[in-house]
């Protein structure tokens, strides 16, 4: 039996979650969420119950990223074969599920230490999802929820994790430059999203890069990218489209945590039947143009990783 996975939601860790609660109202233009007995939000984007959850906490980071297998069984046999490989994923309990909006829920750590969630049965609200920042609404369903970038130091045992184990094909490899920062990524796909996870190893602190969310109508991005300057919201990458077999056409700003949000649409599906993997050097066709701040971020990020190494290695004769 196949198991088809998609990506059913994102938990974000914060210290800041008032100037969340308003970038999510005023920049992404979702409606009021469901607020839970520990104080976190559940902020939907379709017809399911929740999508984005924010918990405030003592960092700002990805706390959890939930995916969503077809039914019951497959999650069995998901289970089964991370527990021949050694790992031991833990049940939830009634009342983490009902927080969640799951049937059933199981976690265990990525290599990276990442929680990951593995679920079925994702509730849907009673209501149809509404917004007047985004009329036509989120592309999700079969697809799942948009896409999440991790940061990765060790590419091979994340890839062996997301690919052999939970099992996510290879639609990508990336190896580029960007300004004075090697960039060598993975995308992979669990559906006939291009990429519902890639891996970036790039230096940088936080265990997300950036989420993204597609829209349906282009215009709905061009709105965002407007509403993101009025608000002041700060932008990392101007509108651009990456290249194809994607194609998304899309900007990137930040969220209140540092990390960014990607706004996009047009997004090409692929087969991942027929699927062989491509290599590429170039993210994007056109337009994509980083702010100063981010240039800013990435020199500081970049520093920061080399004096961490050079703190690893003793300093020259300091051994004899
Ligand atoms: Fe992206």
């Amino acid at each position: 039996m196949a198991i088809s996975l998609r990506l059913a939601y994102l938990v974000f860790e914060t210290r800041k979650p008032a100037r969340w609660d308003r970038f999510m109202r005023e920049m992404l233009g979702l409606p009021a969420p469901a607020v839970h007995p520990d104080g976190s939000t559940g902020w939907r984007v379709d017809g399911a119950c929740q999508r984005l959850v924010v918990v405030p906490g003592t960092r700002d980071d990805l706390l959890a990223l939930g995916l969503e297998c077809g039914d019951a069984a497959q999650l069995q046999q998901l289970l089964e074969r991370l527990r021949a490989a050694g790992h031991r994923p833990l049940q939830a309990d009634a009342a983490l599920c009902r927080q969640r909006g799951v049937r059933a829920l199981w976690s265990l750590h990525d290599p990276a230490q990442g929680l990951v969630e593995l679920c079925w049965g994702l509730e849907q609200a009673a209501t149809p999802f509404a917004s007047a920042a985004f009329p036509d609404g989120f592309e999700t369903g079969a697809l799942g929820l948009g896409h999440v970038v991790l940061v990765s130091h060790d590419l091979p045992a994340m890839e062996a994790f997301y690919g052999e184990l939970l099992g996510f094909g290879v639609t990508e490899r990336l190896d580029t430059r960007v300004g004075p920062v090697h960039m060598r990524g993975t995308f992979l796909h669990c559906n006939r999203r291009h990429h519902s996870l890639a891996l970036f190893d790039l230096p940088a602190s936080q265990r997300i890069h950036h989420f993204m969310l597609q829209a349906r109508a282009t215009r709905d991005v061009g709105r965002a990218f407007e509403r993101a300057e009025a608000l002041g919201v700060p932008l990392a990458l101007e509108l651009g489209q990456h290249p194809d077999p994607d194609g998304t056409f899309s900007f990137y700003g930040d969220t209140p945590s540092g990390f960014a949000f990607e706004i996009g649409a047009q997004t090409r599906e692929i087969d991942p039947a027929q699927w062989r993997t491509m290599h590429t050097q170039q993210t994007s066709a056109w337009g994509h143009r980083p702010r100063l701040r981010l240039k800013l971020r990435m020199a500081g990020e970049l520093l920061k990783a080399r004096l961490r190494r050079t703190r690893r290695q003793p300093a020259r004769g300091a051994a004899l």
